[in-house]
């Protein structure tokens, strides 16, 4: 009998702990299970090597990938989402970068700028030149995508949604609560370029091009996430 009230327990327990995890999940936006799973899909359906994935305690809304060779996500991104399918966008956003490889087409073209500017400052004889265009090459290099390198991305995020059978207006509506609650645009990343009116025309444009009968929904500004505790 003993044996049993401890079996009790533990499935109560258990029960308990379960609930207590979907009332969390209910009041903060995605979990960090959600985002690693849309992040195993979307390597699964693009057919890449998984790079490794880290979730950074940050105010600011925003995802990126690092030099093509991981991605992070912020738990500010994660609060203001709601559907899985966004997150599913956002890094299918991101793998477009890696796959499509924006990184290093960005790099070669800052170290172009950079060894023309060095042999511009040579042929001057002044090498102060030299030295400050190449600062700058090099600072184009991690300021993050060009607007079309983010367009590329975002056809990408699109057409994989499609490709796996997922809900392609995920991207639509994560960029649409990154205008409404995302606060400042950030330098770089998926907050980089602000996602304007002409950004989402060309994603609903996109989608609707492959199947005209989807609905794309609109967030409402009430649908703001309440900042602060679980319990409220
Ligand atoms: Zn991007």
């Amino acid at each position: 009998m003993r044996g049993n009230f401890w079996k009790t327990l533990a499935k109560v327990s258990l029960s308990l702990a379960a609930l207590l995890l979907m009332c969390e999940t209910a009041s903060a936006g995605l979990t960090e299970k959600d985002v690693r799973n849309a992040w195993a899909d979307v390597c699964k359906i693009a057919g890449i090597t998984p790079l490794p994935l880290s979730i950074k305690e940050d105010e600011s809304p925003n995802a990126w990938v690092t030099s093509g060779k991981s991605v992070t996500v912020t738990t500010a991104l994660m609060k203001i989402l709601t559907r899985e399918e966004e997150i599913f966008g956002v890094l299918s956003h991101e793998a477009g970068h890696a796959v499509l490889k924006h990184y290093e087409s960005r790099v070669n073209n800052a170290a172009g700028v950079g060894i023309a500017a060095l042999l511009l400052g040579k042929a001057l004889g002044d090498n102060t030149i030299g030295n400050a265009a190449a600062g700058v090459a090099a600072g184009l290099a991690t300021a993050g995508f060009s607007r079309e390198q983010e367009v590329e991305a975002d056809d990408f995020a699109v057409d994989l949604a499609f490709k796996g059978g997922k809900d392609p207006t995920g991207l639509y509506t994560s960029l649409e609560r990154l205008a409404l609650f995302g606060g400042k645009t950030q330098p770089s990343g998926f907050n980089s370029h602000p996602p304007d009116e002409r950004r989402l025309l060309h994603v609903k444009e996109r989608i609707l091009a492959v199947n005209p009968k989807i609905v794309i929904p609109e967030v409402e500004k009430s649908e703001a996430p309440r900042s602060g505790n679980a319990d409220r």
